[in-house]
């Protein structure tokens, strides 16, 4: 079917700075290394696509839910992603002999810093995020014994309140569920200290597609369907233009996106540039991909 078609791009869509960053110092260390495999601590994206071509160019991902940590890596790489890692594992990683490439993203790290600075001085620190999120692991291994708080209630139902403390969140927390444990805190903490460590990626991405919908007549969201930051951008790319759609790759795109005349293109932080590539010359093309 030909169809005249015009296709836009959000100013800003794709991978965040920490995550290029942490597959770039991946595909790095593959040029680098001459042993393989090499390794990656937790997924470093979530994006189904990505994992498989690291994959085939002999990349490992190994911790929870992984393949098992080796007990000797016999000097091969292991690349820390963006989330980080308590200060602990990487030197277990070390002592079983591994070479560390650390790509914590550099807000992460800021974190991280602060949070063993804080600790340091006598503070109580208290981290907001989700508990089990590898970002809130990692930073709450600089500072031993804080409590991590989910939401609200949370804050309001400890135990007991300290006279002085830190609060850091995660970086990719929602700003109202921040605020509000925030706001709890400091009605109990006499000295409390809130640091602004929300990352505006997600932020940015989400006033880049409301700019978009006002140009196009419907939106492809580019992104892994497991990826919470790809389906919050196609949630809201629905609520903006009332035609959204959430593929994964470029023979995911339903066939109505092909009929119209206007069609944005946004992705979630963690789909590589190859993937948004090929959805937009499969759109420019103007074909249905899952006929052929
Ligand atoms: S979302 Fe922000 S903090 Fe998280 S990896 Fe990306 S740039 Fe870093």
């Amino acid at each position: 079917m030909s169809h005249s078609r015009t296709i836009i791009r959000a100013d800003i869509m794709g991978y965040c700075m920490g995550v290029r960053r942490a597959v770039e110092a991946t595909e790095q260390a593959l040029l680098e290394s001459p042993i393989r495999p090499v390794y990656t601590y937790g997924p470093l994206i979530h994006n189904p696509q990505a994992l498989e071509r690291l994959a085939a160019s002999g990349v490992v991902v190994i911790g929870d839910g992984y393949e098992p940590i080796p007990d000797d890596f016999r000097g091969a790489t292991v690349v820390v992603r963006a989330h980080g890692i308590p200060p602990e594992e990487r030197r277990e990683l070390e002592r079983r002999g591994a070479r560390v490439v650390d790509a914590t993203c550099p807000r992460v790290l800021s974190s991280q810093k602060r949070a063993l600075v804080y600790h340091e001085r006598g503070y109580s620190v208290f981290l907001a995020g989700d508990r089990n999120h590898g970002e809130i692991t990692g930073i709450a291994g600089f500072a031993p014994g804080c409590v991590v708080l989910e939401n609200r209630v949370d804050a309001d139902s400890l135990e007991g309140y300290p006279e002085r403390a830190v609060l850091i969140s995660q970086t990719t927390i929602r700003e109202g569920e921040y605020e509000a444990i925030a706001e709890t805190l400091s009605a109990r903490v006499p000295e409390l200290v809130v640091l602004n460590t929300i990352c505006p990626a997600t932020m940015d991405r989400q006033k880049a597609l409301e700019a978009l919908s006002r140009e196009v007549d419907g939106i492809v969201v580019v992104g892994g369907k497991n990826s919470a930051n790809t389906v919050r951008l196609y949630k809201s790319a629905l609520a903006l233009t009332g035609r959204a759609w959430l593929t994964e790759t470029a023979d995911g795109i339903p066939e109505e996106a092909f009929a119209l005349e206007r069609v944005g293109i946004t992705a979630g932080a963690s789909t590589p540039d190859e993937v948004i590539d090929e959805v937009e010359q499969a759109l420019q093309k103007g074909y249905y991909p899952r006929q052929d």
